[in-house]
């Protein structure tokens, strides 16, 4: 039974608490739309999710059912339930306004970095420098040369990761607002978000 739901509009953020075994089902709604994911120990919020860690520790750039999700104190704070892509992003910082204007010359855009700091007020948690997000969905291909290209996520409509807290978190998720390429293949749409148990 679906505790709770949201359904993220297009551009926007979600911010919401996520207590020890509770398991979040993040659905990608029509497809090819990257969800920005960043959580923080509730009891300690300078203890946050580390993409880089993960990495570290996996020793590798996928999940899988059963991996651990670590923070950036080496801690587990989630782990993987399901996952029906298998390609997400863990080196790409979250989009902000700065990058639109040195990328595509645009003032003002809409950004995860300011819809994950949002989120994030109600928990009185201030805005930090940067975000260190997991990027559900965004499908980042390394070439042997080094170049990195981004392209459209293999995500279909109705595809999901879910995890499970292992302690209490705060989570932000940022339905990623870039149409500018084929990050989130040239159009944004709806995320939803439900809290499973
Ligand atoms: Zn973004």
């Amino acid at each position: 039974m679906i505790k709770q739901k949201w359904r993220i509009p297009p551009t926007q953020g979600l911010g919401f608490k996520l207590g020890k075994g509770q398991v979040v089902r993040i659905t990608d709604v029509e497809g090819e739309q990257i969800a920005d994911f960043i959580a923080f120990r509730a009891d300690d919020t300078s203890v946050r999710l580390d993409p880089g860690v993960t990495m570290d520790v996996l020793r590798a750039m996928k999940i899988k059912p059963g991996d651990l999700l670590y923070s950036n104190t080496y801690s587990p704070l989630l782990s993987v339930v399901a996952d029906t892509v298998g390609q997400h992003d863990f080196i790409n910082s979250p989009c902000r306004s700065e990058m639109y204007e040195l990328l595509y010359d645009k003032q003002s855009h809409a950004s995860c970095y300011y819809n994950l700091n949002q989120a994030l007020a109600q928990f009185s948690i201030p805005a930090p420098d940067q975000h260190y997000s997991l990027n559900f969905f965004m499908n980042t291909v390394i070439l042997p040369s080094g170049q990195i290209r981004i392209e459209r996520p293999l995500s279909k409509p109705g595809d999901y990761v879910e995890l499970r807290a292992e302690t209490d978190l705060f989570v932000a998720v940022s339905a990623c607002p870039c149409s500018e390429s084929a990050c989130n293949g040239y159009v944004c749409t709806p995320i939803d978000v439900e809290i499973m148990n």
